[in-house]
């Protein structure tokens, strides 16, 4: 194995790319509205492998994983939750088959889709699901745990804790976070990038930052307020391709490759270390963030 931890390879000031999205580059290979995403690791390998294969190709140093809905209560939504192990431990191999010796496997962890709040689950509870995620996750041969798209800190705190005290990988945390009408950040459940990136650390996060919302612009103030808390952490942003148009009954993210790798050195500056996309970036925004993290025009 020739990988550094991820965390290592950083501290010489690289700065690392990651991979577009998974969901809508999935739906373009046919999946449908419908069907379970994970179970298409053991129904259409070769076709989530094309995906895994196309980051790779674009220059993505880390990729993900066809897993981030692989908890046991989005299984159960399909029935599926015995195939829990089988379905997340085949999705980090798909990845690790693409990713080669060089690249790492960050294997994703999404949200449960319930919340304390509404009293139906308790923090133990999300504990327990993402253990039996995470240890499928790390059998499967991921390097990191990318947990992600979430809103609140009690779930991902959980999440982060689950993935700390059952394995070795190492862990991200991200959280989506929504421009409010006062000009910062918040997720939907209200919680700054501050707070969530302190409360991930705290609980053993390696690795912080955003993904999804709306859009790509105003992630630069994101990585700023997280910088000034927490100095020496590594950020990774992985932002949507702009807000969605809804064409003809389809969701189209309008942001061209060259529109966002447009707002790199606006983020390098800002102090992020690794560069992925969300919902709507391609395998040629990769390309053209790529490109212009090499020329070094930052
Ligand atoms: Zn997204």
């Amino acid at each position: 194995m020739n990988r550094q931890k991820i965390t290592e390879t950083l501290k010489s000031g690289k700065i690392l790319v990651a991979d577009g999205a998974w969901g809508t580059a999935l739906q373009s290979r046919g999946l449908q509205g419908g069907e379970c995403p994970e179970l298409w690791n053991i129904e259409h390998p070769d076709l989530v492998l094309e995906v895994a294969e196309s980051y790779i190709r674009a220059g993505s140093n880390l990729i993900e994983t066809n897993t981030f809905g692989g908890n046991r209560y989005k299984l159960e939504h399909y029935g599926l939750a015995d195939k829990l192990f089988e379905l997340n431990k085949a999705g980090v191999e798909i990845s690790r088959k693409a990713a080669g010796d060089e690249n790492w496997v960050i294997a994703s962890v999404g949200p449960t889709g319930k919340m304390t709040v509404m009293g139906d689950v308790t923090e133990d509870d999300f504990y327990k699901v993402f253990k039996e995620q995470v240890i499928a996750l790390e059998a499967g041969g991921a390097d990191a745990i990318v947990i992600e798209t979430m809103s609140a800190i009690d779930e991902a705190v959980a999440a982060v804790k689950a993935v700390k005290e059952n394995t070795n990988l190492e862990i991200i945390c991200t959280l989506t976070y929504e421009p409010t009408v006062q000009g910062d950040f918040r997720t939907m459940m209200g919680v700054t990038p501050s707070e969530a990136a302190v409360a991930a650390v705290n609980a053993g996060a390696d690795i912080v930052g955003a993904n999804c919302g709306k859009g790509y612009e105003g992630m630069n103030q994101i990585i700023e307020e997280i910088r000034k808390v927490l100095p020496e952490i590594p950020i990774i942003i992985q932002a949507n391709a702009g807000l969605p148009e809804l064409i003809n009954g389809e969701s189209v993210f309008p942001a061209t490759p060259e529109e966002m790798a447009g707002q790199n050195p606006l983020w390098i500056k800002a102090g992020v270390n690794i560069i992925g996309g969300c919902c709507g970036t391609t395998d040629n925004h990769i390309k053209s963030i790529r490109n212009a993290i090499d020329s070094g025009k930052y």
